[in-house]
């Protein structure tokens, strides 16, 4: 079985860590620590291929330090991750791809956008298509609202990413 390294990036708070252990456990756990950075691992199948994840839930005190350059460098698939109630944590996220760009010295990395929180209807400040004009002008990476709550399209966010290395691995 082969080990795949996902990353989970974005603001404090957008749900990073709901939306990981949500995909991993399966259950829906609130205990908001920003500053908790763990790593998880989990054995799923994608497309009859046996992987095994290994999913960095990162906690952005610092952003750019040595060790994230490492983790970037090191991932091989990343999960971008915003609140649909929150505008200015998609705003964070172009920084952040930049800065995978650079560490990766190319632009063509398995990647999702996220847009979470989908549940909270009345807080929303962001509509769904704006974070599909933002995924259209990253060469259209796939665009996920989700619901770490209600467990909304947050599999298929993960598996996406992971499809993602898996064709890159075939091209090369
Ligand atoms: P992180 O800093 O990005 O890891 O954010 P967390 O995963 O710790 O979530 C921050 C807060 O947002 C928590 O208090 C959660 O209750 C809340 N939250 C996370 N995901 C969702 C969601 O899908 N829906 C709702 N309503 N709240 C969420
Ligand atoms: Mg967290």
């Amino acid at each position: 079985m082969r080990d795949y390294k996902l990353v989970v990036l974005g603001a404090g708070g957008v749900g990073k860590s709901c939306l990981t252990v949500q995909f991993v456990q399966g259950i829906y756990i609130d205990t908001y620590d920003p500053t908790i950075e763990d790593s998880y691992s989990k054995e799923i199948e994608v497309d009859g291929r046996a992987c095994n994840l290994e999913i960095l839930d990162t906690a952005g005190v610092a952003q750019f330090t040595a060790m994230r350059e490492l983790y970037i460098k090191n991932g091989q698939g990343f999960l971008l991750v915003y609140s649909v109630t929150d505008k200015k944590s998609l705003e964070e996220l172009l920084a952040i791809r930049e800065q995978i760009i650079r560490i990766k010295g190319t632009s063509n990395i398995p990647i999702v956008l996220i847009g979470n929180k989908c549940d909270l209807a009345d807080e929303r400040e962001l509509e769904p298509e704006e974070g599909i004009a933002v995924s259209k002008q990253w060469n259209k990476v796939p665009f996920y609202e989700t619901s770490a709550m209600y467990k909304m399209n947050v599999d298929d966010a993960f598996i996406d990413v992971v499809r993602q290395i898996l064709r890159k691995e075939v091209e090369q």
